[in-house]
């Protein structure tokens, strides 16, 4: 007992010596050499690694890990003389500090390798960069990508998300006005959503891809978001609500931008007297507007995955053109078209026990314009759903066991292409074989008479 108590009092000594060396030396800037900028990831949570309080966190920039405290006994204190890491950045005011001397390093701006990495952490853009995109950009391992194009990790957990995000960002108006405003100060969700439309926007990306898991965590556990009945189409109207009861400029640009509006005239019975027919009359604002598929049973009618059914666009719009269905009692009428229009196609029956295996296949027909009452759109985005086999219990795959995955489909209007993205890969793709996928939800954006 007595010699273990001697020897950890020397190893305090040892310690106490070590830190007295290391502070008496002035702070070298030479240490930025030894940073390595493939080893950050900013998107992971900000919490310290050590006591998980994510209060006063510091990013070690020579080996990526999270620390908290600069003061003496701190673990980024500790981190720093342990392993010979002495860069940091204070991941909430974007100051870097040489440990363990705690020395702020001034100028930072004037470093441009410290400026990658604050840009890193929370990209910011002005007028004249919205302008020149989508562009071609390269991550720190030479890899081509296009900025807001981009694909996520971990899609087979939280892909439904980075699809209802990739169509919050490709709508341009809110696009816009997350990039080019600050929202510290403005509630945690609004501040966490920017940044992730600020990152996939990013033209300075370290990889070429992004994850969005912490993001969803967070709605998860502090925002109640429900992960149980989660879809593209789900996620999206939660995030536009969510956004809308955030911030009132961002409340505005949304309705302006998406809120459509149909009127609903319901046609009561023919009376048996002389009396008027009685007709109510509803008009319902929506974000999403459902297209109703024909009926279709995947084991009845002879349908097969060569054989299935196939609607038109305008067929399923035809609904709201104001005629009313001979054996319809409600006519529906689009009476305001907004500048996007979002379609969703209703696949799915919850009700049913294998909601993905006796999904609705039906293939729905389009080209990438579309003429609706008086306006004209352009097909902006298409989100896909793929059936994919999950492995039971036993890890063999069975039949009945289908799950959902979707795949993003984005325009990009300035080299005239279609990008798709599935998981952390994007490809091209031809305009003309989109309508071979199951589509789920499309943007549509009214162009200019
Ligand atoms: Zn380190």
């Amino acid at each position: 007992m007595e010699i273990d108590n001697k020897r950890r009092h020397s190893e305090d000594e040892l310690k106490q010596e070590a830190v007295k060396r290391v502070k008496s030396q002035e702070p070298n800037y030479a240490y930025l050499e030894t940073v390595i900028r493939e080893k950050l990831d900013f998107d992971s949570e900000k919490i310290c690694c050590v006591t998980l309080s994510p209060l006063n966190v510091y990013c070690c920039l020579v080996c990526g890990h999270y620390y908290q405290g600069r003061h003496e006994k701190s673990p980024a204190f500790i981190h720093s003389i342990n392993e010979n890491h002495h860069v940091f950045l204070n991941l909430t005011n974007l100051k870097f500090y040489i440990l363990p001397q705690n020395i702020q390093i001034l100028q930072d701006d004037k470093v441009q390798l410290l400026n990658g990495i604050k840009y890193a952490l929370y990209p910011t853009y002005d007028v004249k960069d919205l302008q020149s995109f989508p562009k071609q950009c390269f991550d720190l391992s030479n890899r081509a990508y296009l900025n807001g194009f981009i694909g996520f990790t971990n899609a087979a957990t939280y892909d439904y998300a980075h699809s209802a995000l990739l169509l919050i960002s490709h709508i341009n108006p809110l696009r816009d006005f997350f990039l080019l405003n600050n929202f510290d100060n403005q509630g945690e969700f609004i501040k966490r959503l920017s940044i992730c439309i600020k990152k996939i926007w990013s033209p300075k990306l370290f990889k070429h891809y992004l994850s969005v898991d912490d993001f969803v965590t967070y709605l998860k556990v502090k925002e109640g978001l429900n992960l149980s009945l989660v879809d593209p189409r789900f996620f999206l109207l939660w995030l536009l609500n969510r956004i809308c009861s955030s911030s009132k400029e961002l409340k505005s640009i949304s309705s302006k931008s998406c809120k459509g509006k149909v009127k609903i005239v319901q046609i009561g019975k023919e009376p048996e007297g002389n009396g008027p027919v009685t007709t109510k009359i509803n008009m319902k604002p929506f974000w999403v507007l459902t297209l109703t598929l024909p009926e279709f049973s995947p084991f009845k009618d002879g349908n097969t995955v060569d054989n299935l059914p196939q609607i038109s666009i305008s067929q399923l719009l035809a609904k709201f053109g104001d005629i009313k269905a001979p054996s319809a009692n409600s006519v529906f009428k689009l009476t305001h078209l907004p500048q996007f229009l979002i379609f969703h196609f209703n696949r799915f029956d919850n009700s049913s026990e294998h909601p993905v295996k006796n999904r609705n296949q039906t293939i729905v027909e389009f080209s990438s314009e579309l003429k609706i009452l008086y306006a004209n759109y352009r097909l902006k985005a298409n989100v896909v759903h793929k059936a994919i086999k999950s492995p039971s219990t036993d890890g063999n795959a069975s039949d009945d066991d289908e799950r959902s995955h979707w795949i993003t489909q984005l325009y990009d209007d300035k080299n005239d292409k279609w990008v798709e993205i599935d998981g952390i890969n994007t490809t091209e793709r031809e305009a003309e074989l989109l309508f071979l996928s199951e589509t789920f939800i499309q943007v549509w954006e009214k162009q200019e008479p």
